[in-house]
């Protein structure tokens, strides 16, 4: 799933429609007309489909859950993330009628809502500052003075992911898959109930589960969607932190962290394990904690964090056998 996503990830990046479209079509195969249709080979076989084409043409008017929607589909799939928008756009360029539902008011999935997309985004914009500030002066580029705007920089990463969820709703739309807009769950053999904004039943030949997964809570530590957040907030702060606390050094940790202190903060990352990227290869992340290091990480190992919380207009996190840290922001 992984390896999808981060092929997902390739694909949605750009944010031109066409592209996207031009990248799907070469990774299939596919030849793009001039008017910007995909034109597949399955798309020339699926005249002969006709009579399983139940899936509705949506335009631009039609609501998701609109009522003149067929309900009969060939395949149903729960979740427009990497893993269920190109399962949806792929069954549906092979001729097969489609249905996708999906809770959220946009598509793309955590990948490209709150996930890859919109970090990288923050990556390269804290990446240019950084640079800016501290890297071009040894090429000689000089500047009187390099600032961060933060709000700019907010502004510039929700217009990316705009850009990516209206890519992923146009190749819906172009490739006839009916979107439901709710709460979906299986109701029986080939039967799928979505519970949006009214209740819908659907009739399912196939159904693809692609739900992805949740954070699971840790133990202690008290996510207040403001002080102590998960990557979902910290990709949203305001301002940037004076001590960030960053629990766990994964890669989205790491990436959090390092988007921060670009920008400015003290971050501080604790591991329960006794290395960095506890699940990759070990030469692999003495080196990167090598490089963090010397980028200003602050890493404390083999602890165990055994709660955090807001306190006053900060946060405390407290690890076992060792001293609290007091901060201002935590990425739980
Ligand atoms: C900050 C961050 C950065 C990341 N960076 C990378 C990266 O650089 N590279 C990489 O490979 N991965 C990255 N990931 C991980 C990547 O986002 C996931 O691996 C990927 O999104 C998983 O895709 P998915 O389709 O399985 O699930 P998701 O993207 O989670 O999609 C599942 C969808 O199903 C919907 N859903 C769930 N239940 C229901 C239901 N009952 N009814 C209707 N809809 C439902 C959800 O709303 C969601 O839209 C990152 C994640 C985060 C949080």
């Amino acid at each position: 799933m992984l390896n999808r996503a981060v092929r997902n990830c390739r694909l949605t990046f750009p944010t031109s429609r066409y592209t996207l479209s031009a990248l799907l079509a070469v990774v299939h195969h596919l030849a793009i007309r001039p008017d910007g249709v995909v034109d597949t080979v399955a798309n020339r076989r699926s005249a002969r489909f006709a009579d399983l084409r139940c899936g509705p043409s949506l335009d631009r008017d039609s609501t998701p859950t609109d009522p003149t929607h067929s309900m009969n589909h060939d395949v149903v799939i729960l979740g427009a993330g990497p893993g269920g928008y190109v399962a949806a756009i792929r069954a549906a360029q092979l001729g097969l009628s489609v249905g996708c539902v999906e809770k959220e008011k946009t598509l793309g999935g955590t990948c490209v809502r709150i996930g890859c997309i919109p970090s990288k985004a923050l990556l390269e914009s804290s990446d240019l500052y950084h640079e800016a500030k501290d890297g071009f002066a040894r090429h000689g580029v000089l500047f009187e003075s390099v600032r961060a705007d933060l709000a700019a920089m907010q502004k510039r990463k929700d217009e990316v992911v705009k850009s990516n969820t209206s890519g992923v709703d146009y190749l819906f739309k172009k490739n006839k898959v009916a979107r439901y807009l709710g709460h979906g769950r299986l109701a029986g053999p080939g039967k799928v109930v979505v519970e949006g904004a009214e209740k819908l039943e659907i009739a399912a030949k196939n159904v693809i589960l692609a739900t992805g997964s949740i954070s699971t809570p840790l133990k202690g530590v008290e996510v207040d969607g403001d002080v102590v957040g998960t990557s979902t907030e910290a990709l949203s702060w305001p301002a940037v932190p004076k001590h960030l606390v960053v629990i766990g050094a994964g890669a989205i940790g790491l990436e959090m962290g390092s988007v921060w202190l670009r920008l400015g903060a003290k971050v501080t990352v604790l591991e329960y394990a006794d290395r960095i990227l506890p699940g990759m290869d070990a030469e692999i992340s003495a080196e990167a904690q090598k490089i963090f290091k010397k980028q200003g990480f602050m890493f404390q190992l083999g602890a165990r964090v055994t709660g955090a919380r807001k306190k006053g207009s900060g946060a405390v996190v407290t690890v076992d056998g060792k001293p609290d840290i007091e901060c201002d922001r935590v990425r739980g």
